[in-house]
């Protein structure tokens, strides 16, 4: 059997073919420009690809309740064209297959947990932190959608006691992803994160932040293991920094298996950048039982 996968981005479409070992067997990717420009690429590519079902994993926000007149539209993007596009229905209209649908992170995160590192867990969290920050979430063996779905990397941060950066989130100047995103990064230090390996301070006050978020999702969520992917996290030097703040965040709180093995708990994404793709064949796969 073969399912069809579809990663939207801000800048590329991914597109992909796989089987339901999710093995990738073929994948392309086409610009985002407008939908009149870009989806009949994306449809026309699967066309005669014989795939029982399409998995799509979008950027947000999108509506994904069932019951709502919108439900697979793309909804309030500030990404010109793409307001309030019928994504879900333009696939299916054109493909006629059945078609599963998700946030990009939430896409990402049942990658890890099909075929990755989250393998047999019901209960963890994968962060995305490159140009903006979102986490997606998977309770009970569900992913989390809630009224919408989470966004977060906009959870408040307390601001380091240093740090005079004033924070590049338009709506909450110093949230999450207004201190940590690979903008505020640049922003903050005139350099973008590249070349800013060697500076120990740059990822010293990025691992508080992303660590205060950590310690929050703990506490809430409770999740079995953290992934961490995206651009920023690509600075391996991150991941011991991260650890050392969280442990001293929780300050002994809490007393668990997982939270005694920090190297096992907070790991990085574990499928070569294909988790989010992989994520969208078991949508498909779903989305076909
Ligand atoms: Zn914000």
């Amino acid at each position: 059997m073969l399912y069809g996968a579809i990663e939207t981005g801000g800048t590329k479409m991914v597109c992909a073919i796989g089987n339901e070992h999710g093995e990738i067997l073929e994948q392309i990717s086409i610009p985002t420009t407008t939908p009149e420009e870009t989806m009949p690429l994306v449809t026309g590519w699967f066309k005669d690809k014989d795939i029982q079902a399409v998995g799509i994993a979008s950027f947000g926000p999108v509506d994904l309740n069932r019951n709502s007149k919108t439900y697979g539209y793309i909804t309030s993007t500030p990404k010109p064209g793409w307001g309030f596009f019928d994504l879900v229905g333009t696939v299916q209209k054109e493909l006629h297959v059945p078609v599963g649908f998700d946030t990009d992170v939430n896409g990402s995160l049942l990658g890890e947990m099909t075929y990755g590192c989250a393998r047999g867990l019901t209960d963890a969290v994968y962060l995305t932190i490159g140009t903006g920050i979102g986490a997606g979430i998977m309770t009970n063996g569900k992913l989390l959608h809630g009224m919408l779905h989470p966004e977060a990397g906009h959870i408040p941060m307390a601001v380091h006691k240093d740090d005079t950066y004033t924070g590049k989130c338009p709506y909450h100047k110093t949230c999450f992803e207004g201190m940590a995103a690979g903008p505020a990064i640049e922003e903050r230090w005139g350099q973008p994160g590249k070349k800013l390996r060697d500076r120990k301070e740059v990822w010293e006050l990025e691992a508080y932040y992303i660590a205060q978020a950590l310690t929050s999702y703990i506490m809430i969520l409770s999740p079995q293991k953290i992934i961490l992917g995206g651009g920023v996290m690509h600075q391996e030097a991150l991941f011991p920094l991260i650890r050392k703040n969280v442990a001293e965040m929780l300050n002994g709180y809490l007393r668990t298996k997982e939270l005694e093995d920090l190297d096992s708990y907070i790991v990085p994404a574990s499928l070569n950048d294909d988790q989010g793709i992989m994520g969208c064949i078991k949508l498909a796969i779903d989305a076909a039982a």
